[in-house]
């Protein structure tokens, strides 16, 4: 049985009618840009999320880089962020005109390790990133402590983490500012690039939108100089059909994850995802560990199993960050991760028995 790592035409095709009449409506109101579309998802994703103000934006890593910008990032800033994660975390860092400073991960969460943090702080650090990787909560009470404690802003990565809770409170309503994508493969998915930012601050709410549309809230206005991140209408009206789903997503990504968990328990070599005490996961990837991971994936392609290794390289160790001349044991976590993980298939749309095949190929290989 092939199963693809995601499989985006199902999911359309559940929801197709729907879809189709909101594409036909922007066309029919020529509402591209701007307009009632785009203002009618802030409005539903600002509700959904509990947040006071909701700017959207072209994508997500453009929302990083416009909420560094408002929260004032100059040249020499130093801005902390997780050791592994995807570049959007760090190079949006640069473009702002900081320096990324990486802390290493937990072992087991793969979220930002609090311990590490303090250590990484200097007196040029202005706030820090944390990333809710995979769809799990990073340890949000520890890092507002640090952050607190060394008057830090924090802006929380939620690309992979759409409404998941950590001790029953949403992602996104901790730190200064919340950024998230909605890259097609993402929980919450455009059929093209799409992203959004929120806050409590009506008065960053105000900079992020300026900042978005070239440097002024009404067309005309550039008060200070921007840049062009839209939201267009299209995108705007697909992901106000999909996001009323999102919750019965999120329910079905969990149901699928605790199959694996159950099939894969106890398997020699195989470690599980783990979730760690209060954090509610959304499951963006479910993530194994195995001392031969390569090998694994190469036994799972052939029998026709899409897997993923979501990354490869942990940031300090790419080619674009040699010249900070980092060292593996600089990192040891996201060191030893980074040769271990594999993201094996979970999307809402599949079915109980594509779950067994992956799981009964993983178990194959661990009887060989
Ligand atoms: C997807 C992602 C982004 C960037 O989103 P784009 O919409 O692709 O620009 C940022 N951070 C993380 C952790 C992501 O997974």
């Amino acid at each position: 049985m092939n199963v693809p790592f995601a499989d985006l035409h199902s999911q359309y095709l559940s929801i197709r009618e729907e879809i189709d009449e909101a594409i036909a409506a922007v066309i029919k109101g020529s509402a591209f840009i701007r307009g009632p579309f785009v203002q009618k998802f802030e409005e539903a994703f600002a509700q959904a999320t509990g947040a006071a103000h909701c700017v959207s934006c072209a994508n997500g890593t453009d929302s990083l880089y416009i909420a560094m910008r408002a929260l004032g990032v100059k040249a020499g800033d130093e801005v902390i962020t997780t050791a592994h994660s995807w570049i959007s975390s760090s190079e949006t860092i640069s473009q702002a005109g900081g320096t990324p400073v990486f802390c290493d991960t937990d072992a087991a969460s793969f979220t930002i390790d609090p311990q590490k943090i303090e250590e990484k702080i200097s007196a040029r650090t202005v706030g820090i990133i944390p990333v809710h990787l995979y769809g799990q909560p990073a340890d949000m009470d520890a890092i507002m402590a640090i952050a607190r404690k060394h008057k830090l802003w924090v802006v929380e990565d939620c690309a992979q983490a759409h409404m998941a809770r950590y001790k029953g409170q949403m992602v996104g309503s901790f730190g200064d500012a919340a950024s998230y994508s909605f890259y097609p493969g993402k929980n919450l998915g455009a059929m093209g690039d799409a992203g959004a930012l929120t806050t409590n601050d009506p008065a960053l709410a105000r900079r992020m939108a300026m900042l978005a549309r070239h440097g002024g809230i009404n067309k005309g206005d550039h008060e200070i100089e921007g840049i062009n991140s839209r939201l267009d209408g299209l995108q705007a009206a697909i992901l106000s059909v999909k996001l009323p789903h999102l919750p019965a997503w999120t329910r079905r990504r969990q149901a699928i994850a605790q199959q694996y968990d159950r099939h894969l328990a106890g398997v020699q070599g195989v470690t599980t995802t783990e979730v760690m005490p209060g954090r509610e996961h959304v499951y963006h990837l479910y993530v194994i560990r195995h001392e031969k991971r390569d090998e694994l994936a190469r036994h799972l392609n052939a029998r026709g199993i899409q897997t993923v290794i979501n990354y490869p390289v942990a940031l300090p160790f790419l080619p674009c960050y040699s010249h900070f001349g980092h060292q593996a044991s600089d990192f040891p976590n996201a060191h030893h991760n980074q040769s271990r993980i594999l993201s094996i298939p979970i999307f809402p749309e599949m079915s109980d028995a594509q779950i067994e095949a992956v799981a009964q190929g993983i178990r194959e290989f661990a009887d060989r």
